[in-house]
């Protein structure tokens, strides 16, 4: 299948207005969800459509039997046929109620002290910030976009003049949208500068008195794991005299913590990428912590040489990359977790401290968490919940989308 290209012509007649341009309504029965604000709607819950709205023009979305519910975005080739914004039929979606939302999201981080200058934050976090297809994350002066909805696309400018407005940064990148999912929306957008200059190497940013290098440029994600913040913090209070393996380490963000704020004898950061391992090896090094080991190797090979070579840690990270991509793929995702934490629990010595993670959206914490009492049955070690986290607080979930909620990290003792 090709990707269409983005179109570059101004195609929605209300991009200005931000009036709508035509009505979709619901088929009967399907209004409830939009009632109870969810900002998707599937192409399966539309009946018709009156008018013909071009893709990213503004629509009002009715009840079959035409009463008002909500308004938003149209996308033809999405199965997500309507995103929606507002739930009034007053508010208009013109450039002023995309400023107003961006400096709401924006005004929110500064709430929760995360607008230090040297720092990084997501300051946008799509449906969580009612922005749903809108990702951006600074990382000191510099901004970094990921856009996962076309409407959001079409409206791209506005946004960086908003972005530029409130935060005058140095340079604002477009990152492109996670693999499949630019596809689903009909996104070709390839990775560019949109606005100033782009750093010539990496940005240093400052996280709980830590300072890591961030490649915005070709990282992963838009160059770091920002949501895993406060569990770096939290997992490294119980770093203290022990030796530490973080598996999965990416930029060592872990390792790190644990070595310096936590005090660990030792960490040895494990990660399969050697681009991965070679910036957990420059962040190690940029915080002076000499004690961390880093080896590009495959997790799933080295959990198992470990055991078998009969090594002990007295605590170990895990945070793998998402297994499950869906649904349907729940099931093996659980295995290959219930997989890595038991030979980890194995590794752990008594009294050992595990702390591992899912990304895996479709996994529930409450699935996460029968996965370990299944390795607690299955290991005949007794695993203590200490903390059921989440994602950091510049990441909000929307209580009417759920589904932004992805990322469990459980801090257990493993007796
Ligand atoms: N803990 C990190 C984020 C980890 S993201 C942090 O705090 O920043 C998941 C990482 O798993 C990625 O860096 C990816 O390169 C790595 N990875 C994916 N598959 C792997 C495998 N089979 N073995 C080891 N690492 C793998």
């Amino acid at each position: 299948m090709t990707t269409p290209a983005l179109p570059t012509a101004p195609l929605a007649s209300s991009l200005s207005s931000g009036l709508p341009t035509a009505t979709v309504a619901l088929k009967p029965k399907r209004a409830r969800p939009f009632f109870g604000r969810h900002p998707w709607v599937l192409d399966s819950a539309v009946g018709k459509v009156e008018g013909s709205p071009a893709d990213g023009d503004v629509v009002d979305l009715a009840t079959h039997d035409g009463h008002f519910v909500a308004r938003g975005l149209w996308n033809s080739r999405s199965r997500i046929r309507v995103r929606l914004y507002a739930f009034d039929a007053a508010t208009k979606l013109d450039d002023a109620f995309w400023h107003g939302r961006l400096t709401a999201a924006i005004a929110l981080r500064r709430h929760l002290g995360l607008d230090d200058p040297a720092g990084a934050a997501r300051l946008v976090n799509s449906e969580g910030d009612d922005l749903s297809g809108l990702i951006v994350d600074r990382y000191g002066d510099y901004l970094a976009v990921q856009v996962t909805a076309l409407a959001i696309a079409t409206r791209l400018e506005t946004i960086c003049d908003a972005l530029t407005t409130a935060l005058a940064p140095k340079g604002i990148l477009l990152r492109g949208a996670e693999r499949g999912l630019a596809k689903l929306e009909g996104l070709a957008m390839p990775d560019r500068v949109i606005r100033g200059t782009a750093p010539t190497g990496p940005i240093f940013v400052q996280e709980h008195g830590l300072k890591f290098g961030v490649d915005l440029a070709e990282g992963q994600k838009t160059g770091y794991y920002l949501d895993q913040r406060d569990n770096r913090q939290a997992a490294a209070r119980h770093a203290r005299g022990r030796r530490v393996l973080d598996m999965f380490c990416y930029s060592g963000g872990f390792a790190v913590a644990c070595a310096v704020s936590g005090g660990a004898r030792s960490v040895l950061a494990v990660d399969a990428s050697d681009k991965a391992a070679a910036l957990a090896r420059a962040n190690a090094d940029l915080n002076g912590a000499a004690n961390v080991a880093v080896e590009a190797m495959d997790a799933f090979e080295k959990l198992d040489s470990l055991a078998a070579a009969g090594e002990r840690f007295g605590m170990i990270v895990l945070d793998p990359p998402k297994f499950a991509r869906s649904r349907a793929t729940v099931d093996d995702a659980l295995r290959a977790y219930h997989r890595i934490n038991r030979v980890a629990v194995g590794l752990l010595e008594p009294g050992g401290i595990l702390v591992t993670c899912s990304c895996s959206g479709s996994v529930t914490r409450d699935d996460f968490h029968q996965m370990l009492s299944g390795v607690a049955q299955r290991s005949g070690r007794s695993i203590q919940i200490l903390e059921s986290r989440g994602a950091a607080a510049d990441h909000p979930v929307n209580a009417s989308c759920l589904e932004g909620e992805y990322l469990t990290c459980v801090i257990a003792r493993v007796a």
